[in-house]
């Protein structure tokens, strides 16, 4: 299928399996449902920020929304530590409070389990904070399936930078060519595509509790048993 028949039917494209050989998948909302994440900074933070600094939900939840707001796309944004500190809270110890919220999206567990039967390599590639990233590799037990598991820490800068990509390149040794990277954040696949990565999949159902959103620009899919090819 040619590049345009992919801009055309986004929802309908099927990958060339044997085109790739590396496949680089983002955390929080691509393999895991992000209604943890949107739950714990949109709510649950702001609920305790309230109480302990005597403020009203709603004004806390402002306040912190506009905080979170100004450090968008940048590593801030998912350091734990930066906000354990500027908010006086343990962020950490409050994420395993409500833990059971974490969730794997369905039929990622067999799409791993599909791209380990072809022999490709599969990276797990998150702008996560380590922290955050144990808190949830304990809590899914998805750690075993990737090859490699990267930080935008290790890298020393956010994956909607270009530049990432080139570093990340240099770290696996993969060929940008033949290299799937699937990402619930367009800025993230046009950085990607910036930087000349091709095979670039958007997940228009990040939380299980929002509507399904189509990429314009990239081939969309909603559960990862799309990209499933049966052989015969
Ligand atoms: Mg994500």
């Amino acid at each position: 299928m040619g590049s345009q028949d992919k801009n055309k039917k986004p929802s309908h494209w099927r990958p060339g399996w044997d085109e790739i050989d590396t496949i680089l998948l983002d955390m929080d909302g691509t393999l895991l449902d992000k209604h943890f994440d949107d739950y714990f900074w949109e709510h649950y933070v702001p609920e305790i920020f309230a109480k302990k600094n005597d403020l009203t939900r709603r004004e806390a939840r402002k306040e912190l929304l506009a905080r979170y707001r100004s450090t968008e796309g940048t590593l801030a944004w998912t350091d734990l530590d930066y906000w354990s500190e500027k908010l006086d809270l343990d962020i950490p110890a409050l994420k395993l409070k409500i833990d059971h919220l974490i969730q794997v999206h369905p039929y990622v567990i067999d799409f791993l389990q599909y791209c380990r039967s072809l022999n490709k390599k599969i990276h797990l590639v998150t702008n996560a904070h380590s922290k955050t990233l144990d808190i949830k590799m304990r809590k899914t037990q998805l750690g075993p399936y990737f090859d490699r598991i990267i930080c935008s820490q290790d890298i020393g800068l956010p994956k909607e930078e270009p530049t990432f990509w080139g570093r990340l390149e240099s770290m696996l040794g993969f060929d940008k060519n033949r290299t799937m990277l699937a990402d619930d954040n367009e800025n993230v696949l046009q950085a990607a595509n910036i930087y000349g990565m091709k095979i670039l999949i958007f997940v228009a159902r990040p939380s299980s509790r929002a509507e399904v959103l189509r990429s314009e620009k990239f081939p969309s899919i909603v559960y990862f048993n799309e990209l499933i090819v049966e052989r015969l």
